[in-house]
């Protein structure tokens, strides 16, 4: 028996995911191009995926585990267990607006149009405070979204801020804080959850060691 864990196959995750597995112990040779591999010294093999793919890989249990962003777990909306945070990967989703907009409460985003890759996430936050826009999904290159006159507001993720600065526009609420985390199927067999348990207790232990 063995646990499958599905990672970013390149990308912000991809290392960081790499590394975690190596400081537990755990030896991987990740090709060039490989799909999939296995560990020598656990019963552990992995899938490199695209990170959009891996909630569902780990919902429909072609993957018990995934190492993922959190934004995009709460995205895709399966009812995944989080087994534990990672600490690397930190970033937040935060609306912003072209730096001349006067902006001064989250009253101003009404009926405006923001563009996101996070359409879920963005009705969510908009529901609560009770602001009622209009969200436009686009894939990639959201920062350009209201230069191009394709909405007034963007939501996006931001780790530094410089994209956004560069792009003439200024963060005005932040809505959400993520981190690469650990996620579990919710239907491991007690054979899988004992081996889980022994590589959370490595990567607790991995943490600790960084604290
Ligand atoms: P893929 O090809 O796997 O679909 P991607 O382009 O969607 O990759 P990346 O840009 O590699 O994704 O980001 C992966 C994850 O890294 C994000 O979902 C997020 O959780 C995290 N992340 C950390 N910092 C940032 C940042 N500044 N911008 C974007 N994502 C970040
Ligand atoms: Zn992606």
């Amino acid at each position: 028996m063995k646990l499958r864990i599905a990672i970013q196959k390149s990308g912000r995750l991809h290392e960081d995911s790499i590394k975690l597995l190596k400081e537990c112990g755990i030896d991987i040779n990740n090709g060039v191009n490989k799909l999939k591999t296995e560990a020598t010294n656990f019963p552990l093999e992995v899938f490199f995926l695209r990170d959009d793919d891996i909630p569902q890989y780990v919902e429909d249990g072609v993957a018990d585990l995934g190492i993922v962003g959190e934004n995009v777990v709460l995205e895709k909306g399966y009812p995944l267990e989080t087994v534990e945070k990672l600490g690397f990967g930190k970033c937040r989703l935060a609306i912003a607006v072209p730096k001349s907009m006067a902006y001064n409460s989250v009253q101003d985003l009404h009926g405006k149009r923001i563009a996101t890759s996070y359409p879920v996430i963005v009705k969510d936050f908009l529901k609560k405070v009770n602001i009622e826009a209009e969200i436009h999904e686009i894939s990639g290159s959201v920062e350009i979204a209201p230069g191009i006159g394709l909405a007034e507001a963007i939501c996006d993720l931001v780790s530094s801020g410089s994209t956004l600065f560069m792009n003439g526009l200024k963060e005005v609420e932040n809505v959400l804080r993520s981190e690469a985390v650990l996620v579990a199927n919710s239907k491991l067999t007690e054979e899988q959850k004992q081996l889980l348990r022994k590589l959370v207790f490595r990567i607790q232990a991995v943490k600790k060691a960084k604290n």
